[in-house]
């Protein structure tokens, strides 16, 4: 069976991700998202919400499973039985970075890694991105999925 491994911190997901997943879901067997759980940094949602809105919003994708994980992404992977890593590239400045990262987890443990080019029509998003503009009260309905954008609305109350 060919697993892959959709990773990131989906603080929260945005249409670009979905995007990335549905399209990973037609080449592998099984798509395992996994959700960063990174003590070191609080998110607006806390990794058991985010971990339900990803399964709510890939229910339609019978091959995807969401699961957290903690320390390096090659060991998930290995326990997951996935050897390929799936990650989205939205423009240059992901790659520098990617690229070091590929290196390493095929050097630590022999898992490779495919960049898939971003559907340009969300080319510029981003969680944290989408995060600033519905704090200020912007409309970031065309960018993640409505249950998304009401969990947004009901966290973020805009500055005074
Ligand atoms: P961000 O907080 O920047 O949205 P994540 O850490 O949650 O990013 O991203 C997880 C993965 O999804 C990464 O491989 C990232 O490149 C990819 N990704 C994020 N946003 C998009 C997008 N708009 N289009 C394609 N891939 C994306």
């Amino acid at each position: 069976m060919r697993r892959a491994v959709c990773p990131g911190s989906f603080d929260p997901v945005t249409n670009g991700h979905l995007d990335i997943i549905g399209r990973a879901s037609r080449l592998f067997d099984e798509v395992i998202v996994g959700v960063l759980i990174n003590q070191s940094k609080s998110g607006l949602f806390s990794v058991e919400e985010r971990i339900d809105m990803l399964r709510e919003v890939t229910a339609s994708y019978d091959n995807v499973r969401v699961e957290s994980f903690r320390g390096l992404l090659v060991d998930f992977c290995r326990a997951q039985r996935a050897t390929v890593l799936i990650k989205g590239l939205r423009a240059v400045s992901d790659f520098d970075y990617e690229l070091q990262m590929a290196q390493m987890n095929i050097g630590l443990a022999g898992v490779e890694t495919l960049f898939m080019p971003t559907n340009p029509l969300y080319s510029f998003l981003s969680s944290s991105l989408v995060k600033d503009v519905a704090k200020w009260g912007g409309d970031v309905t065309p960018h993640v999925p409505d249950l998304v954008h009401e969990a947004l609305k009901a966290r973020l109350v805009p500055p005074a």
